[in-house]
């Protein structure tokens, strides 16, 4: 088989040179470790960004996907197909929203969920169409997407960015307060900040929130597409913080590793009917197989249970390491989703010696690098993981 660097080699090539990879190509994955060409093996704490929820290759998602590839693939929205039928019921009983509509990505979900808000302004508001997001926030890379994600250099590369969003501190209810206006249909937030950094907010924000969205007909929309499915200890993140939304957004973690978005509502809020949304390969057969399967196996088996008591030594191994090293300045962690924050840009240096170690990172900031791993590694393999982090900021 050919090395990491002819396969590199190829990538450079050929490919639009939009994402700076990191020099490892994994070929094989197994639970919460992969191997690179050259045979490596690693411990893996990325999940492909929070998406392998049960591992790689989790027997329960291969065998749905198997034996559902041998049966249906694919047949358009205009028929009725079961697996479909399976994690919408699964996805609404265990949920406070009633309605889903099924789509490929997390962006593709955002921009269903502000076609929603889009519509309920029309009915409900007097044509108000105004969307508050957070500084910090990420919600995609389409068109509107970007324009909603917080970080003014995804804007400037692709002006005029569509309008109708604005902007405000995250974790800041006053600060919405002050944004909102006749024109300000719902509010947009992560109920943790993932490719912010893990920004987790107070107790009381999101009870905060509520209550004002509430005096004010503001729909409530928390972009669960990282938090959701189980990342930060409950199925949905708003459980952590008591609080309901109107809408509800997932993506990532909803597959279990294949591609599959979700857009959720309460019944007032689902303001979308016959004719205005529709996706050619949203909630397609095979990847509802995998999402049915792998949720059935997460709530089954109490995973939720599990990553609750792995939140705790993940912190306590975490802790050990600011401990250790001085350089090392702040844990955020909730759930299986962690950062640990440096106190200087030494992200990339952190990286490589990261990989050398045999430990796959993601760098999330220029300080910090994030950690989100399967919701069912082992205690073992955390500490496997956590011993050849240890490792690599001791060598750099
Ligand atoms: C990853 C992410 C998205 C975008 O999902 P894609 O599937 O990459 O389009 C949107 N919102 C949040 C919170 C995310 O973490």
């Amino acid at each position: 088989m050919p090395s990491n660097a002819e396969y590199i080699a190829i990538e450079q090539k050929y490919y639009a040179q939009t994402v700076r990879r990191r020099p490892v190509v994994i070929v094989r994955g197994e639970g919460s470790r992969v191997w690179d060409a050259d045979g490596k093996e690693y411990v893996d704490f990325v999940a492909g960004w929070a998406v392998d929820n049960l591992g790689h290759c989790p027997p329960v998602v291969v065998e749905a996907i198997a034996k559902q590839a041998a049966t249906l693939i694919q047949t358009s929205n205009q028929f009725y197909t079961l697996p479909q039928l399976e994690i919408a019921e699964m996805l609404i009983e265990n949920s406070c929203m009633d309605r889903v509509f099924f789509c490929n990505s997390g962006a593709e979900a955002v921009e269903g969920a502000l076609k929603i808000a889009r519509r309920y302004g029309k009915l409900h508001k007097n044509g108000a169409y105004g969307v508050i997001t957070a500084l910090n926030s990420f919600h995609g890379r389409t068109m509107n997407a970007v324009a909603a994600t917080g970080q003014p250099h995804y804007h400037e590369l692709f002006e005029p960015i569509p309008e109708g969003f604005t902007y405000v501190d995250f974790n800041d209810v006053e600060a919405v307060m002050n944004a909102t206006t006749e024109n300000t249909v719902a509010v947009m937030i992560e109920p943790v900040q993932g490719e912010g950094g893990v920004n987790i907010p107070d107790d009381d924000y999101f009870q905060r929130l509520r209550a004002w969205c509430d005096q004010n007909n503001i729909l409530l929309i928390l972009d669960e597409v990282q938090t959701g499915m189980g990342r930060l200890g409950s199925l949905f993140g708003y459980e952590e913080f008591n609080v309901e939304p109107d809408v509800m957004i997932l993506a990532k973690g909803l597959g279990f590793g294949v591609p599959i978005g979700a857009f959720l509502a309460k019944e007032d809020a689902m303001a979308l009917t016959y004719g205005d949304h529709g996706s050619t390969f949203g909630g397609n057969p095979l990847t509802t197989a995998a999402a049915a399967a792998g949720t059935r196996y997460l709530l089954d088996n109490d995973i939720l249970g599990h990553v609750k008591q792995m939140e705790v030594v993940l912190k306590d191994r975490l802790d050990g390491l600011k401990s250790k090293y001085g350089f090392v300045n702040e844990i955020r962690c909730k759930g299986l989703l962690a950062a640990v924050a440096f106190d200087s840009d030494i992200m990339p240096q952190v990286m490589d010696a990261a990989e050398a170690a045999g430990v796959l990172l993601n760098g999330v900031r220029p300080n910090a690098v994030r950690i989100m791993p399967a919701l069912n590694i082992t205690e073992a393999e955390i500490d496997e993981g956590i011993g050849r982090l240890d490792t690599a900021l001791g060598n750099v």
